[in-house]
């Protein structure tokens, strides 16, 4: 079974969806799940799987160990790519599983799970669509 860093990011974890909230009003699309809509203001948003696939908004790599609580893994810091994935009806930030010299924006990528810390957790993240 899956241990996830926090289960409220995902409406499922086999396969992984990440959950947002769509205003009822409005309809915009946010992501993580809110209690109000930043457009509109109307509480109680639904909670709905956003899509499990997109393209790379923008990128870049991070070159030095973020602030607590970030836990480097147990063979230390190595730079990683992070980005912006757009997934259609939101931009979500996350970990990009992709060689630095393989990104580009409209890179098509899906979600996965992906080992943090010492490895007994996962989060999400983003590979190369094969
Ligand atoms: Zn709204």
């Amino acid at each position: 079974m899956t241990t996830v860093v926090d289960p409220g990011l995902f409406t499922s974890l086999d396969p992984p969806r990440l959950a947002g909230s769509r205003c009822r009003s409005c309809g915009t699309v946010t992501f993580p799940v809110g209690g109000s809509c930043p457009r509109c203001t109307l509480p109680g948003p639904d909670t709905v799987a956003l899509a499990d696939a997109g393209t790379v908004w923008t990128w870049t790599v991070q070159t030095f160990p973020p602030k607590p609580p970030y836990v480097p893994p147990a063979g230390g810091f190595s730079p990683y790519a992070v980005g912006y994935v757009d997934l259609g009806d939101v931009l979500v930030e996350g970990h990009l599983l992709v060689e630095p010299g393989h990104l580009r924006i409209g890179l098509p990528v899906r979600l996965v799970l992906t080992p943090v810390g010492d490895g007994s957790r996962s989060t999400f993240a983003f590979e190369a669509t094969p």
